[in-house]
This record gives C-alpha cells, structure tokens and sequence, in this order.
C-alpha cells in the first residue's frame, strides 16, 4: 500500500515470522524482517535442531551396548567439547540458509531490536519504518524461577553452550524440555536427578505413556523425585546445593529449570500501544491472528497458545495467505502430532485414553508392550509401548500413543491415517510390514479392559 514502507514488517526471525515473511513476499507483498540475535529463532538456535543433535549424540551411548551384541566390540570414547563444536558448524549453516530464504524471498531484514511505536510504525535501534500490517513473532524465553538463589538456576539455552559435562545435573520440571535433557544428560554418563512438583511426568500425555516412561528414565539410572518442589539454590564449595520443599538437600553442578516458556513482550511496547495480553502474558489474538490492535498481528510462541514450531509454521502460513493471498483456510488445532525426544523417544497424537471416556460414550483400548527384535541381542532392556484408543460407537481411532525407538517418525504417518477418519477395521485391514516395531500398530487385535 502507498504511503507506508512495507506492506508486512515482521518482528522476530524464528520459524513462524520467517515463513510468514517469505510467503507474504511471495504473494507480492514488500516485507521486512527485524531479529536482533541469530536468524531462525529458538528451534535453529537454541531449541528442536540442536537439541535433537544432542539426543542422536547420547544416543550413541546406548547404541554401543547393543552393537556388542551383534558381535562388536569398541573402546569407544565420548568428546563432549566435539558435539558442541559439530552443533555450532551446523547452527551456523542453517543460520545462513534462513538469511539466503530471506534475500531470495526478497524479504528486507534489519539487524537490531524492533519496539512498537503505533500500529504502523516500528523502531529498530533508533530508526522508524512504517508498514501497512506488523507482525510479532517473537517467541518464547524459559521461565526464570522465583526462588532464594534464582540466579544460580541454568535453563535449556545454557545447556548448548556448556564447555563441559557436569557430574551431576538437577533438572527441574516434569515436560518437554526437562525429560528431554534428563534422557540426554543421562545417556552421556551424568548423574541425573529430576525433581517435579506433579505426581507423574508430562501432563497432559496418556497415562500408560506417563508410566512407562517413567520406569524406562529410571531403568537407565534417572532418579526421580515427584511431587515435589525447589525451595532454595546455594552455591557451595564444591557446586550446588539444591534444597527441597520437604528439607531435602540435594548436590548439583549443574541445576536445569526447565519449567514452561514465557512469551517475549518485553520491551516491544505492546501495552503502551493497546494490544491486550492475557494473564499468562501471552498476546490476545483472533482466529486470523490479529491482535486488539487490527494493524498488528502476532502467532507462534508469543501467543502462548501452542509452542510447536510446525504449528508456529502453519500459523505464519495462514497469517499471509489471508492478508496477502486469497486463500481463507483456518488452522486445524486437532490432531496435533508431537514428540518427546527422551529415550525411549514419545510420540503421540488424539486424545488420551481418559479424554476419550470424558468424550466419548464407549471407548476400545489396544495396548501392547515388548521387547523390540533389535534389544533381543542386546544386554539392554529397554521396552516398547504402543496404544491404539477407538470411539467404540464409530470405531474411528481417536488416539494413538507410543513409547520406544522410533516413534516419533511412525506416530507422523498415523496422524495422517487419523486425519483422514481412519477407523480401527482399517488399521486392521493394513498389511503390516515385518518385522518391524510399527506393524503392532496393525495388528493388535484384543481389546484391554477398562483399568
Ligand atoms: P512444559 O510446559 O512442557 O513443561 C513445564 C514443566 O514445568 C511442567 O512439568 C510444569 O509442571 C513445570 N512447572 C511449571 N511452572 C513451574 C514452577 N513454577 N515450578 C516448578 N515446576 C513448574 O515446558 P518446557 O519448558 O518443557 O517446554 C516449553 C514448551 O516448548 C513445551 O510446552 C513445548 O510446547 C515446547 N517444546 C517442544 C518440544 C518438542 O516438540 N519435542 C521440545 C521442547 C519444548 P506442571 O505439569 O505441574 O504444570
């Protein structure tokens, strides 16, 4: 639109403000992208990429183990410093490859701190542009915690840059990140304490998922410490000392706060320009992602809505089709895949099994556990866990839940299965592929009684 800038300046270069920007330009709008750190935001930098580098790192540690079995032997050595540098080399090339998206896109990017001025104007560093829309795509930051020695508490960004491997490491927190990096720092040798305030880990997941992860972290040594919460930090002279609620004293080098993010507002003067922020402080939104200011929009972390990267992707995706494009397709917030990285890997999507009894009248549960054929030359015990939950009225599989070696990869394909309605006849009418862990999921054919 004449008389502004840019048609789109968008403020923060992660996952959902980078497509948001290309795909707006794209449709021939004038974009500009403000990031004051890396480009490509949590996910590239400090979150899924490396993250997930670590945990095929760790995960080395096991597979020698069960390489032994198949008649290999190694004196295999582990140089932390090594992954650290390798991670950093791949960081940097994805970091590149979002700035060439960016320039190929034609998208402007200015290097500095956007504020909001009006719901036109940004100021980064001192310079003002204008735009006809502004889109705050700024993420998430971990959660500080509010408790005597607070500023002796590590979180997940300081875990990429660690120059060495702790002895011992509390993590704090019973979600993603926590049993992620409990699963990493434990595979790698570090004796691992998790301490969490619920009654079981990760809330929200199925309650068989729940359990069996639980015995598998603390089959492969981690220790848990449930219902239970951090009182104080202390530094001391050899680490730290963590106390509990109950009295408890633990010792740590190295004490992990992995307990939820918080949207980044901070400074954007948001307030000051009307937009309204809910309690939790994430930005109000409507279904299109505009915020009380209809100017400017925001999606992803900072919504506080769900802190996915695809999701923050399909976000940024509809933002521009329905302000740039013409296309007016809503985002489908059902059926969400997701994955927890820890070891034995989650994957899961639809309800679980006690959803499904609040949701539905009559419900069928599958469940399978055991050994899978890779661990049976193995001195290692670790279990799979696979659950099927059907809507017994239509027979439509409504959950899908699994523990174990690749699960994050097979619950992405049944995900589709389920998005397109698929019924539990016709999981069963799959030929299944042999011998794989996945082929349960096509022949688990006896129901489990209600517990
Ligand atoms: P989560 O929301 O997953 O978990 C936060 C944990 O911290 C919960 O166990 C929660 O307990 C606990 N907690 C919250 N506040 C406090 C507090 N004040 N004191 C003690 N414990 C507290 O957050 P994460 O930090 O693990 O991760 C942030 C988000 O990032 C995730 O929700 C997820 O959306 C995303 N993520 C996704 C990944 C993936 O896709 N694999 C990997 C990593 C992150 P309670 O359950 O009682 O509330």
């Amino acid at each position: 639109m004449a008389g502004f800038d840019f048609d789109l300046v968008v403020i923060g270069a992660g996952s959902g403000g980078v497509r948001a920007a290309r795909v707006a330009s794209e449709l021939g709008a004038r974009v500009a992208i403000c990031e004051s750190d890396r480009l490509g935001g949590t996910c590239v930098n400090v979150g899924c990429v490396p993250k997930k580098l670590f945990v095929h790192g760790s995960h080395f540690a096991y597979d020698w183990v069960d390489a032994e079995g198949f008649g290999w032997s190694s004196d295999a050595t582990f140089d932390w410093a090594q992954l650290v540098r390798n991670k950093d080399r791949e960081i940097a090339r994805l970091n590149g490859v979002y700035g060439a998206v960016l320039a190929n896109a034609q998208v402007a990017i200015y290097r500095g701190r956007a504020a909001l001025v009006d719901g036109h104007t940004v100021e980064i560093d001192g310079t003002r542009r204008t735009a006809e829309r502004i889109l705050i795509a700024t993420g998430s930051t971990p959660r500080k915690p509010t408790i005597e020695g607070a500023d002796l508490a590590r979180n997940s960004n300081d875990v990429f840059t660690l120059e060495s491997l702790p002895s011992r490491m509390t993590v704090v927190g019973g979600g993603y990140i926590a049993v992620e990096f409990a699963s990493v720092f434990s595979a790698l040798g570090v004796e691992v304490t998790l301490v969490h305030r619920g009654k079981e880990i990760l809330r929200g997941f199925d309650q068989d998922l729940q359990r069996h992860l639980h015995e598998e972290l603390e089959h492969k040594g981690v220790q848990l410490r449930l219902g239970r919460e951090v009182a104080a930090l202390r530094r001391e002279a050899q680490g730290i000392e963590v106390k509990l609620d109950d009295g408890t004293l633990l010792k740590t080098d190295f004490p992990l706060f992995a307990i939820g993010r918080v949207p980044n507002t901070a400074d954007l003067r948001v307030k000051e320009i009307g937009i309204e922020l809910a309690e939790r402080g994430g930005i109000v939104v409507d279904e299109d992602f505009v915020t009380s200011v209809p100017s400017v929009g925001a999606l992803g972390d900072v919504i506080d809505h769900i802190q996915l990267t695809p999701v923050a992707i399909a976000e940024g995706m509809h933002f521009s089709h329905r302000f740039f494009g013409n296309n007016d397709h809503r985002i489908d917030y059902l059926g969400i895949p997701t994955a927890v990285f820890s070891q034995p890997e989650v994957g899961t999507v639809g309800v679980t099994e006690a959803e499904a009894w609040h949701r539905y009248q009559d419900v069928r549960v599958y469940k399978s556990t055991f050994t899978p054929l890779k661990l049976t030359l193995s001195e290692r015990a670790e279990r799979t866990m696979m659950k099927l939950v059907v809507d017994a009225e239509t027979d439509r599989v409504v959950g899908c839940h699994m523990a174990g070696s690749g699960a994050a990869e097979i619950v992405q394909g049944l995900a589709v299965a389920m998005k397109c309605g698929a019924t539990k006849a016709q999981f069963d009418a799959t030929i299944g592929i042999h011998p794989t862990s996945a082929e349960e999921f096509v022949t688990m054919r006896t129901p489990r009684p209600r517990e």
